[in-house]
């Protein structure tokens, strides 16, 4: 299964993409992992995502470009990959459609998560990540057994620095002004799953699925 998520931030594609990974026995590609991780490890790539990250503001194309690139190229990915938050301009959906074309691979379909703009503050400003293995939390929506603690390996957990609600509205204009475009891209292509996000992250996974169908 190659599959996109696409969705406004907070659509609760990383929630959903945890679970797609073990359905279909796939990697999860999602490009703000990889620079967060990259920032933990103060690498030159994460100074890099740091100062666009704060500000909710996209990297660079070619940055992004570059490492989305050299992970598909990895073995892991050769029966299947989850992109999760790429691409996310014109420009990385068409260079993505070249690497592709490299690789000699296609893709099955983009599953768009779709969420109102009101829900998005309220899951955005109440999300808590695990500091150990990145599992997400919601202070009220899917709270952890005990506050502040990852129920899946007892990690603190913390509110990344871009979901203080300072950051949360320019993210959301920048999906709005850059990202949605794609929407009609896929569309075009005949690609696109449409599916209401705003239901119990149960139904929507289920609805995933469904949309899958055999694929
Ligand atoms: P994204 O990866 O699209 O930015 P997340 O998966 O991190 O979004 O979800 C954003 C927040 O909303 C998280 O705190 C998550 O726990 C919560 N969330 C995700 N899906 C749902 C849902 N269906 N209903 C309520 N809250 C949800
Ligand atoms: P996310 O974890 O998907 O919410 O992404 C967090 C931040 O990482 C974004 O606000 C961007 O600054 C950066 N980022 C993640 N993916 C991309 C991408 N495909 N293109 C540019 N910037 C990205």
């Amino acid at each position: 299964m190659k599959l996109i998520l696409m969705g406004p931030p907070g659509a609760g594609k990383g929630t959903q993409a945890e679970k797609l990974i073990d359905l279909y026995q796939i990697p999860h590609i999602s490009t703000g992992d990889m620079f967060r991780k990259a920032q933990k490890e103060g690498t030159a790539l994460g100074l890099q995502a740091k100062s666009y990250m704060d500000q909710g503001q996209l990297v660079p194309d070619e940055v992004t470009i570059g490492i989305v690139r050299e992970r598909l190229s990895e073995d892991d990915c050769k029966n299947g990959f989850l992109l999760d938050g790429f691409p996310r301009t014109v420009q990385q959906a068409d260079a993505l459609d070249g690497i592709l074309t490299d690789l000699g691979m296609s893709l099955d379909a983009v599953v768009d998560i779709q969420v109102n703009k009101d829900f998005l503050v309220e899951r955005l400003t109440g999300r808590r990540v695990c500091k150990a293995c990145g599992a997400t939390y919601h202070v009220s929506f899917n709270a952890p057994k005990v506050e502040n603690v990852c129920d899946k390996c007892g990690g603190e957990l913390y509110q990344r620095n871009d979901d203080k609600i300072e950051t949360v509205s320019n993210r959301l204009d920048v999906y709005a002004a850059q990202t949605a475009p794609l929407i009609e891209y896929y569309q075009s292509k005949g690609m696109i799953k449409s599916i209401d996000g705003s239901k119990s992250v149960e139904e929507v996974l289920a609805d995933i699925q469904a949309a899958l169908g055999s694929k």
